[in-house]
């Protein structure tokens, strides 16, 4: 006698988004919204995993990846166009004394701490990340080389004069030394060359007693007053002097 069939299995979805739910769930973000597995709700899932995989978890600015593409582009946007674009680098001043006078979790802090104040400090159009360990990356599009070393004196003068309070309302004096080079007009150039000057720049702060912008030196055009004017109402930097 033949068996009776087993019912066949519900037919299994072809995707697999429990593991993708789960990751925007531990970073804190909402699940999609709309009818789970309709095209767009598909599509918001994805857009909220691009979303994450180009965030640094600990400080919310973009990771080393987001700025390298958005470096690539810059480096392109600007041989093409010949628009003046510069790249800062930024590295916290003998960040190893803060690990270990207090702490791990408290130096967490302090990155965190720095990295707002950046943001802060900085033009909606500009890309903020966070490429290393007490590392940052500013990439500031249409920027004139006449403006360069005041808009990074700013920045560095902004955490110099910000100390980090801890959880345990301690306090912490911060300072960065910063590093910038403008990326090459009319010419095609590398990401990494431009990087590259950059961290020279950036290691000739540290060597020359940190706490310190050095810009590579740039022709300086002439700006007439009201084109400053112009560039600092957009920056909205807050002076703490
Ligand atoms: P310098 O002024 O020359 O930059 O001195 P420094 O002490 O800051 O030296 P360096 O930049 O080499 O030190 C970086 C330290 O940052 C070493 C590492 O233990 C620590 N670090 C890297 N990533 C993290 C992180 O995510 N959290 C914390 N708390 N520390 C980190
Ligand atoms: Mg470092
Ligand atoms: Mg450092």
């Amino acid at each position: 006698m033949n068996k009776p069939a087993k019912p066949a299995p519900p037919p299994a979805s072809p995707l697999q988004l429990e593991q993708a739910l789960l990751l925007l769930a531990q970073s804190g973000r909402a699940p999609p919204p709309g009818d789970a597995g309709s095209p767009e709700w598909v599509q918001a899932l994805i857009d909220g995993l691009v979303e994450l995989s180009s965030r640094d978890a600990l400080t919310g600015l973009a990771n080393r990846r987001a700025f390298e593409m958005t470096l690539t582009r810059e480096v392109d946007r600007v041989a093409r166009s010949g628009e003046s674009a510069l790249l800062l680098v930024l590295d916290i001043d003998h960040f190893k004394r803060v690990n270990d006078g207090w702490g791990h979790a408290a130096g967490d802090e302090v990155i965190k701490a720095v990295a707002a104040a950046l943001l802060e400090c900085v033009r909606p159009m500009d890309l903020v990340a966070r490429i290393g360990g007490e590392e940052f990356a500013i990439i500031l599009p249409n920027c004139g080389v006449a403006f360069g070393e005041a808009v990074a004196e700013r920045l560095r003068r902004r955490i110099e004069a910000s100390p980090v309070t801890l959880g345990s309302r301690e306090t912490i004096a911060v300072t960065i030394s910063i590093g910038g080079a403008f990326a090459p007009q009319w010419v095609r150039s590398t990401p990494q060359l431009w990087l590259e000057r950059a961290d020279q720049q950036l290691y000739r702060a540290k060597a020359q007693g940190r706490n310190l912008v050095r810009l590579e030196p740039a022709a300086v055009p002439v700006v007439s007053a009201e084109e400053k004017q112009l560039l600092f109402d957009s920056f909205q930097l807050q002076d703490h002097e």
